[in-house]
């Protein structure tokens, strides 16, 4: 996808804080986070948004989110973290490319 920001990202055409990479997926900081630490896991592949995935997709979101604790750890989130995927409109997404939140790391998380 020519125009999407995360694509670019994923082929270095932009800059990211980068913490995790591999074949199919990419970690990187959230540029205006909402916690202490805040990152976000996505899939290499263009995928517009959760909605749009389908069953080929299920492996693909496993992974991403077996990802999260593993990286949460690694970036200090010993007590626990917060997972968030922002769907559609409705859901207030901004970046139509397929994406977990992961953030955590101050004194205490809001209820949602
Ligand atoms: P949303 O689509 O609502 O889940 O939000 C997209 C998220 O992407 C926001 O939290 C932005 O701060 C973040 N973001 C946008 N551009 C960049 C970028 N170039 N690098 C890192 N994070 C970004
Ligand atoms: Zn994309």
């Amino acid at each position: 996808m020519l125009d999407c920001i995360f694509c670019k990202i994923v082929n270095s055409q932009i800059p990211s804080k980068k913490i995790y990479e591999d074949e199919e997926l990419l970690a990187f900081h959230d540029i205006h986070p909402i916690a202490r630490v805040h990152f976000m896991i996505i899939p290499k592949i263009h995928v517009d948004s959760l909605e749009r995935c389908t069953a080929i997709h299920q492996p693909l979101l496993g992974k991403m989110l077996l990802l999260a604790p593993k990286l949460a750890k690694e970036q200090g989130l010993v007590n626990g973290f917060r997972t968030m995927i922002n769907t559609g409109h409705g859901g207030g997404q901004e970046v139509y490319h397929l994406h977990v939140h992961v953030f955590g790391g101050d004194a205490s998380m809001p209820r949602t």
